[in-house]
C-alpha cells in the first residue's frame, strides 16, 4: 500500500496584516486522504488559504496549508460552471476562464484569495447591492470534517451544513472542493466612470444617485479636513461588450506584478505627510468631476496587486483594518463622525475604501444593507486604543466588524453585533465534539470556540 505522507513543519506564520505572527506547526497536503491522516492528529486545527486575510482568521498552533491543493476538477463551457479544489486562486480561474468569456460572479480587492477562502470569508465585492457575496453563487461544497468524513452539501443537500460553511471562517471543517457559477462577459475589458465627490456628502449621494451600476467603490482621502471632510473618488464599472472593446484583446492580460516591495520598510516611512501628499495628488489627478474610460479589468478589480507584498510598507511591526458596515439608516451620519474622530486622534489611515452593501441574511457573514469602510493602520499602542473607542460607536450604530479583517474584537463586543453570534457558536460546537477541533485564534478570542 503505498504511504500518505504529509509534509510538516514549524514555522513562523501570520496572515496579510504580519499581526498577529505565531510559531505553528504547518501540514500541506495535496490529496483527500493526506488531509484525512492530518485530522487525525487531535488538538486544535485550522486551514490556511493564502494568508490574505489581515488578522488571526486563519491562525493556531496547527494550520492545514491548502496551496497545494488546487485542481480544476471540471467545467462545463455552456453554463460556466466549474468545479474546483480549494487551494486554487482566484488568480488562477481568471487565467483560465476569462480567455473562455467568463468572469469570478464576485471579485475581492485582490485575486490572489484562494476559492476555499472566499467561501469560507463569504467575501464581498464591489457587486454586493446588486449580486450578493460570493457565498450567493456557489452551487455546492465538499468539506472534510474533523473525524475524516466529507460531507457534501448545497442548498439542497444538507443545507444547515452548507449555510454553517458559507462564511463560518473555517470552523465547520476543511473546504474541499467547490463548485461555482461564472459569470458570462464579452471581453476583458471595463467601461469605467469615476466621480469627483469634493466631500462625504457628495460622495454619498453620488453612490446614491444610481444603484444600477454593477459595480461601485470609493476610495476616500481621510486626511482632507474641514468642507472636504471625506472627499474622494467613486469608481463604477460594467464589464464591456464586445461592440465597445473592438479592437482589442478580449485575452486574460497579465498576472504579472509591476513592482515588489523586496523587504519591510523601517516604522514610520508612512507617516502623515507622505499619506497627505499622496492622497492630494491622487484626489487631483482627476480633474474633471465625471470621467469615463475603458479599462482592462485588472486595473479596475486588482490595482493593488502590482505592487507585489505592499503590506511591507507599514515595517515589521506589521498593520491592521479596521472595516465595519452600518445600517443605511445611521451610516450616512455615522460614517462622517467616525472620520472626525479618526481625524482627531492624529491617526491617519493611507488606504480607505468605501462601499454600500445591499441586503443579506446569513449565519456570520459580514455584510448588512449600509455602508462600509475599511481603514488601515499601523499597529501601534494608540491605534489600539482608538479602535476600542471605535468599536463602541460602531455597535451603538447597530454596524458590526469583518472577521476577515480582525485581529482584536473582543467577545463582548462579537456577541453584540453578530444578531446569530450565539447559534453559531452552538452549532460549531456541536461538530467540535471530538478530539481533533477546527478552532482559530480569532474563533477562541471571540469566544466561539
Ligand atoms: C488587498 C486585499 C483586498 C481585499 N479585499 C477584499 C474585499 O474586497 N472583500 C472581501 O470580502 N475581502 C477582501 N479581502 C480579504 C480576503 O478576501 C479574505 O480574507 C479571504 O478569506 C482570504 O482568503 P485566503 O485564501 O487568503 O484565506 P486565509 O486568509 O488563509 O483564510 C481566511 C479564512 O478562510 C478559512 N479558510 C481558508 N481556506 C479554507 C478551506 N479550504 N476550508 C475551510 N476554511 C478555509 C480560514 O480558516 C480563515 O478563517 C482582501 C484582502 C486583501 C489582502
Amino acid at each position: 500500500m503505498e504511504q500518505v505522507v504529509n509534509e510538516m513543519q514549524n514555522q513562523k506564520v501570520a496572515d496579510w496584516g504580519n499581526y498577529p505572527v505565531v510559531e505553528a506547526e504547518t501540514v500541506r497536503f495535496d490529496q483527500a486522504d493526506q488531509l484525512q491522516v492530518a485530522l487525525g492528529k487531535p488538538g486544535e486545527v485550522i486551514a490556511y488559504g493564502n494568508g490574505r486575510s489581515y488578522g488571526d482568521a486563519s491562525l493556531q498552533k496547527r494550520v492545514i496549508m491548502t496551496r497545494s491543493f488546487r485542481s480544476f476538477l471540471s467545467f462545463d463551457a455552456a453554463t460556466g460552471i466549474v468545479c474546483c479544489e480549494s487551494g486554487a486562486l482566484l488568480a488562477e480561474l481568471l487565467e483560465a476562464f476569462v480567455p473562455r468569456g467568463w468572469f469570478l460572479p464576485v471579485s475581492p480587492g485582490t485575486k490572489f484569495v484562494t476559492v476555499g477562502g472566499a467561501v469560507a470569508a463569504d467575501i464581498h465585492g464591489k457587486n454586493h447591492h446588486v449580486e450578493g457575496s460570493f457565498g450567493a453563487h456557489v452551487l455546492a461544497l465538499e468539506v472534510m470534517r474533523a473525524d475524516g468524513s466529507v460531507i457534501r452539501c448545497s442548498r439542497e443537500e444538507h443545507p444547515e451544513f452548507f449555510t454553517l460553511t458559507v462564511g463560518g471562517m473555517g470552523l465547520s471543517g476543511v473546504i474541499m472542493n467547490v463548485t461555482l457559477q461564472l459569470k458570462a462577459i464579452e471581453s476583458a475589458w471595463m467601461q469605467q466612470q469615476t466621480v469627483r465627490g469634493s466631500r462625504l456628502s457628495e460622495l454619498m449621494d453620488a453612490f446614491e444617485s444610481d444603484e444600477d451600476w454593477t459595480y461601485s467603490v470609493a476610495w476616500v482621502d481621510t486626511l482632507a479636513g474641514g468642507d472636504a471632510l471625506g472627499r474622494g473618488l467613486l469608481m463604477r464599472g460594467e464589464h464591456a461588450t464586445a461592440e465597445q472593446v473592438q479592437g482589442r484583446s478580449v485575452g486574460a492580460g497579465t498576472s504579472q506584478m509591476k513592482i515588489n516591495v523586496p523587504l519591510f520598510l523601517p516604522n514610520g516611512l508612512l507617516n502623515r505627510g507622505t499619506m497627505k501628499a499622496f492622497n492630494s495628488v491622487y484626489y487631483h489627478r482627476n480633474q474633471q468631476p465625471v470621467r469615463e474610460r475603458l479599462v482592462h479589468y485588472e486595473s479596475f478589480f486588482y490595482p493593488l496587486d502590482s505592487i507585489g507584498n505592499w503590506n511591507r510598507i507599514y515595517g515589521r511591526r506589521g498593520f491592521m483594518q479596521y472595516q465595519f458596515v452600518l445600517p443605511r439608516a445611521t451610516g450616512r451620519v455615522a460614517v462622517e463622525v467616525i472620520l472626525k474622530k479618526i481625524q482627531a486622534s492624529g491617526l491617519g489611515s493611507f488606504l480607505a475604501v468605501l462601499k454600500l452593501f445591499g441586503e443579506q441574511e446569513s449565519f456570520i457573514s459580514f455584510p448588512m444593507a449600509g455602508y462600509s469602510l475599511a481603514l488601515d493602520f499601523p499597529v501601534c499602542f494608540e491605534v489600539f486604543k482608538l479602535m476600542k473607542e471605535l468599536d463602541a460607536m460602531v455597535a451603538d450604530w447597530g454596524g458590526r466588524l469583518y472577521l476577515a479583517k480582525d485581529a482584536r474584537m473582543d467577545e463582548a463586543m462579537f456577541a453584540k453585533t453578530y444578531p446569530h453570534a450565539n447559534d453559531f457558536r452552538e452549532a460549531i460546537a456541536l461538530l467540535n465534539g471530538g478530539s481533533t477541533r477546527f478552532s482559530s485564534l480569532l474563533s477562541n478570542r471571540l469566544g466561539i470556540t
